[in-house]
């Protein structure tokens, strides 16, 4: 695994948040990319850390001038990658992970063909369906959509480099720290 550029992506709920923040805790030369979104913050979620949270003029004021390296609606709101920090964090040679949605893996994939593309899933769609209404941060409606996507993302497993089952976060997390030779 030679890229520096490592994507994780996977459908909604099957706690790519927690993992990718267990493998910064343990690796913490690697820079997890902060995306926008216009979707309001979760009561936990703080400004810069979590997300730049934007408002959809904001929003769209970056995607014009062309600061976003991808970007994508995603159960109706918008999100992208700020350009800028993850191109000079490649440039000085750290790794780099951003945690994205399929349509915004597919684009990166496209635009640095050598990104690495991990794939991180649940172990059943039952299992992502608990893990989706224990979070409880969703209404009924948007929980529906949400695991509608879930099992579409699934099939765009062959797309992948790599795919991990997150059956627990420490598994999941080892398994990513061998995957990107970092132990
Ligand atoms: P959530 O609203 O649950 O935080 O995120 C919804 C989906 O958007 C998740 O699959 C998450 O990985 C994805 N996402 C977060 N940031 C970005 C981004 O910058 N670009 C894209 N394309 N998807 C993102």
């Amino acid at each position: 695994m030679k890229s520096k550029l490592v994507v994780l992506a996977g459908p909604s709920g099957v706690g790519k948040g927690t993992v990718v923040r267990e493998l910064i805790k343990q690796k913490p030369e690697i820079f997890l990319s902060v995306s926008a979104t216009t979707r309001q913050p979760r009561p936990e979620e703080i400004h810069d850390d979590h997300y730049m949270f934007l408002s959809e003029e904001e929003f769209q004021g970056e995607v014009s001038k062309g600061n976003l390296l991808e970007h994508a609606q995603f159960a109706g709101a918008w999100y992208g990658t700020p350009r800028k920090p993850v191109e000079e964090r490649i440039k000085n040679n750290q790794m780099v992970v951003l945690e994205i949605d399929l349509q915004g893996a597919r684009q990166v994939k496209k635009s640095m063909p050598e990104a690495f593309l991990v794939m991180l899933k649940p172990p059943s769609t039952e299992e992502l369906k608990r893990r989706l209404i224990q979070r409880g941060t969703e209404n009924p409606a948007e929980l529906e959509l949400r695991l509608a996507v879930a099992i579409s993302e699934l099939e765009a497993e062959f797309e992948f480099d790599a795919v991990v089952i997150n059956e627990d976060v420490s598994s999941a997390v080892s398994q990513l720290i061998t995957l990107l030779h970092l132990n």
